[in-house]
C-alpha cells in the first residue's frame, strides 16, 4: 500500500507539467479571458502579428491540455483502480479526482448524484448511471436466500429531482429467485436529520421478476439513505443499553460475554434477581434482521422499567438480554454471516455433535448458556416480504422436536410454551404449521444437551419498523414469561 501510494503521488506530480489545463475551472477560466483580451487587441490595429502568435499558443496549449486530460484520465484511472482495496475504501485516490473507479461504489464528483454505502449497517454495491435520472446498483449477498438487504445513502448535490434506482441481485451469490422473494416489501427512507425512517409510498416501487426500481424524490442538496430493512446499528444499539442502564440502575446493569472478532464488545442488559431462574434473550445471530433487534430493546426497556408488574417479575426470574449477539456482521452490512462468514443461527455447521459450536461469537454464546442454569431461551430472527398466500402481519416461527427433551416436566414446559407461540402471539400468520429447527442450531442443542426449553419467532420487517417489532417481540416475551412462571 505505502508503494502504490507513492506511485499515486509521483503520478500527480507528473501531471503538473500540464500548462493549460483545458479540463480544470482555471485553464479555462485562462482561456477564455486571454482570447477575449487577444481579440480586443487585434481590433486596436497595433500588434496584431503579436496577438497572432498569442493566440496560436493559446489554442495549441489548449488543445494539447485537453488531448493530455484524456490520456491521462484513461491510463490513471487503471494504475488507481489497482491500488484501491475495494468499495468499502472511504477516499478512494481515483474518485478524489474526479475519475471513475470500478472498485468502488461512489460514482465520480460532479454528478449531482451520487452514492454510497460505505457506512456502519451500509450495504450495495456497483452503483452506475444507466440513463438520464436513472442509476443501477446491487445487494451485496452472503449465501442463497441471505443475499436481499440494502442499505444505501443517495447525496443530491443539485437541485431537487426525482430519480429512478434499479436494485439487483448479487450476480456472485446468483440467487434471483431467493433474492426478489423478499419483495415486495416495504422500503424505508430517512433523510439525514431524522431520527426516524419513514416506509416509502408503495407506488415508488416496482417489483420486476430479477430486480426492483426505486423512484425518489430527492431534495436539493440533501442526503437521503434508502434501504429495505429499519436499522439498529450496532452503536445505536449499545447506547441505547448504556443510556437504561445509566439511568436505572436501581433495576438493571450491563454485561458483557466477550468481544467479536473484529474486537466489538457483545454487551446485554441484565435484570432481576441473582439465583432465580435464568431467562436468555438474544438476536442478531442474522446481523442485519433489525426487527429482532428492536424486540430485543423493547425486552430491555421493559424488563427494567417501573411498571408494577415488571417489579414483581424481577423478583420471581433474573433475565438476560443481548439484542446484538453478531456486531461484526452487522457493522458490516451483512446478511447471515460473522466477519469469519459464519451463520451463527445453523452454529454447529456440519458439526452437530461438536463440544462446541464453531463461529467465535457462537462459542461465547455457548459459554453464556451452559456456565449456569439457563430456564429458558428466546430468540428472534427476521424476514421480509408481503406474503399474497396469508395474512398480516406474514410472521413465524420455529420449534424443535419435542421428544428431545428427556425430563418429563421440561417436556410439558416445552409443549405449553409451543401453546403460546401458537396460540397467543402472531407465530402461524404466514403458516399454520412452525418451522423445524435443524439438528445443528443452538435451540435444538440445547433442548438436546442440557433440556433447555426455548420460543424462536420471527418478525416480517416487512410489516414491522423499530416500533412494531417491539411491540410483536414484546408480546412473544410477555406470553411465554407467563407460560413459564404458571409452571413453576
Ligand atoms: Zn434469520
Amino acid at each position: 500500500m505505502e508503494n502504490s501510494m507513492a506511485e499515486y503521488r509521483q503520478s500527480r506530480r507528473r501531471d503538473s507539467f500540464v500548462p493549460v489545463d483545458s479540463h480544470s475551472r482555471r485553464g479555462r477560466f485562462i482561456y477564455y479571458v486571454a482570447t477575449i483580451w487577444v481579440f480586443f487587441f487585434q481590433k486596436a490595429q497595433c500588434g496584431r502579428r503579436l496577438a497572432g502568435i498569442v493566440l496560436v499558443f493559446l489554442h495549441l496549449t489548449f488543445f494539447t491540455g485537453y488531448l493530455c486530460h484524456v490520456l491521462r484520465n484513461t491510463t490513471r484511472t487503471k494504475r488507481l483502480d489497482g491500488i484501491c482495496p475495494g468499495y468499502s475504501l472511504e477516499n478512494c485516490p481515483a474518485i478524489s479526482e474526479g475519475l471513475q473507479c470500478s472498485a468502488c461504489v461512489r460514482l465520480p464528483r460532479g454528478n449531482m448524484v451520487h452514492f454510497s454505502s460505505d457506512f456502519e449497517c451500509g450495504n450495495s454495491k456497483n452503483f452506475r448511471k444507466i440513463g438520464k435520472d436513472r442509476y443501477r446498483c446491487e445487494v451485496v449477498g452472503d449465501k442463497k436466500i441471505y443475499c436481499y438487504y440494502f442499505c444505501f445513502d443517495v447525496h443530491n448535490e443539485g437541485p431537487a429531482t426525482e430519480v429512478s434506482i434499479e436494485v439487483w441481485h448479487d450476480p456472485l451469490v446468483n440467487d434471483v429467485s431467493g433474492f426478489i422473494s423478499h419483495f415486495p416489501s416495504t422500503i424505508w427512507v430517512a433523510p439525514q436529520e431524522w431520527n426516524r425512517y419513514r416506509p416509502l409510498d408503495q407506488t415508488c416501487v416496482e417489483v420486476h421478476k430479477e430486480h426492483l426500481v426505486i423512484h425518489l424524490s430527492l431534495e436539493a442538496n440533501k442526503t437521503l439513505r434508502v434501504t429495505d430493512n429499519w436499522p439498529s446499528p450496532y452503536s445505536d444499539t449499545c447506547a441505547f443499553l448504556k443510556k437504561l442502564a445509566g439511568e436505572r440502575q436501581d433495576r438493571c446493569c450491563l454485561f458483557t460475554i466477550g468481544k467479536s472478532v473484529q474486537g466489538r464488545e457483545i454487551i446485554g442488559l441484565r435484570a432481576g434477581t441473582p439465583g432465580a431462574p435464568r431467562m436468555l434473550c438474544i438476536a442478531g445471530q442474522h446481523p442485519i434482521e433489525f426487527p429482532g433487534v428492536w424486540a430485543m430493546r423493547a425486552i430491555a426497556d421493559y424488563i427494567s422499567s417501573a411498571i408494577g408488574e415488571v417489579q414483581i417479575l424481577r423478583e420471581k426470574m433474573l433475565i438476560e438480554v443481548i439484542p446484538l449477539v453478531n456486531p461484526d456482521g452487522t457493522v458490516l452490512g451483512r446478511n447471515a454471516f460473522t466477519s469469519e462468514n459464519f451463520d451463527m443461527y445453523v452454529a454447529f455447521g456440519s458439526k452437530p455433535n461438536a463440544q462446541e459450536p464453531e463461529a467465535a461469537e457462537s462459542k461465547l454464546l455457548w459459554r453464556w448458556i451452559t456456565e449456569k442454569d439457563t430456564a429458558l431461551w428466546m430468540n428472534v430472527h427476521c424476514y421480509l416480504g408481503w406474503r399474497n398466500n396469508s395474512e398480516p402481519p406474514f410472521d413465524g416461527w420455529y420449534e424443535v422436536p419435542r421428544g428431545l427433551f428427556s425430563d418429563s416436566k421440561r417436556k410439558h414446559t416445552y409443549e405449553a410454551l409451543c401453546d403460546t407461540m401458537r396460540l397467543e402471539t402472531d407465530s402461524p400468520s404466514t403458516t399454520m404449521e412452525p418451522d423445524i429447527h435443524t439438528e445443528n442450531t443452538l435451540e435444538y442443542q440445547i433442548a438436546k444437551r442440557y433440556g433447555i426449553p426455548s420460543v424462536f419467532y420471527e418478525i416480517n420487517g416487512g410489516t414491522a419498523g423499530a416500533f412494531q417489532s417491539g411491540k410483536r417481540g414484546l408480546r412473544v416475551f410477555r406470553n411465554a414469561v407467563k407460560t413459564f412462571l404458571d409452571l413453576i
